[in-house]
């Protein structure tokens, strides 16, 4: 992987949960370390400095494909393949950054804080702009969610994002979480799920 971008807020329910307004302004973004994906099969092992890790489940799209100023209707041709993950947060850390109008990196961008599962290439599946988005955790539904809810669709967020920065082959981009994030406990089972994409399970250690 060459860089893990993250959407903010892009979806209404979720956006509402944490307190701010659901109507559409331009996306926001941040990133992750390329050495925070956590692969399949892999444990979650809780992190320091935190007593409030939120898990968050999002769809990403893997890109084969880059350039700045993609065109909107060009985007999807930049796309390799899609997947679940979830962007893990020290939710504690990020309520001081954003009290204290501080970065949000040490709250999103930490050790094995994006556990992802296999790509899913669009050769095979297409380019889903609908089915269910969940995330359990020790089996009982906690997020629950659609792609069709996501307020920028793919294409919108690759345009928009290449308006800031060249995207290339290597890079992925997490799309955003809906509704429903809570805190993960050292020994929970956590099972992600996209419809017609892909799973992933993994352990809190
Ligand atoms: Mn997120």
């Amino acid at each position: 992987m060459r860089r893990v971008y993250c959407v903010g807020r892009n979806y209404a329910a979720h956006a509402m949960e944490m307190g701010h307004d659901p109507n559409r302004e331009a996306p926001f973004f941040f990133q992750k370390n390329p050495e925070n994906l956590l692969l399949p099969g892999l444990p979650f092992p809780y992190p320091a400095l935190s007593e409030n890790v939120h898990h968050e489940v999002e769809c990403y799209v893997a890109l084969n494909h880059g350039g700045t100023e993609i065109d909107v209707n060009d985007a999807l041709g930049c796309v390799y393949g899609y997947g679940v993950s979830v962007d893990f947060t020290r939710r504690d850390i990020q309520d001081e950054a954003k009290a204290k109008s501080r970065p949000w990196e040490m709250a999103k961008a930490f050790e094995h804080s994006a556990p992802i599962s296999a790509i899913a290439r669009a050769e095979d599946i297409g380019h889903p702009s609908k089915g269910s988005v969940s995330l359990s955790r020790n089996g009982q539904k906690v997020q629950h969610g659609d792609l069709s809810q996501m307020i920028w669709k793919v294409p919108e967020i690759i345009a928009e994002l290449s308006r800031y920065v060249t995207l290339a082959p290597g890079d992925i981009i997490l799309t955003g979480t809906p509704s429903g994030v809570g805190p993960v406990n050292r020994g929970d089972r956590i099972t992600c799920e996209i419809e017609t994409i892909a799973k992933l399970a993994f352990d809190v250690i």
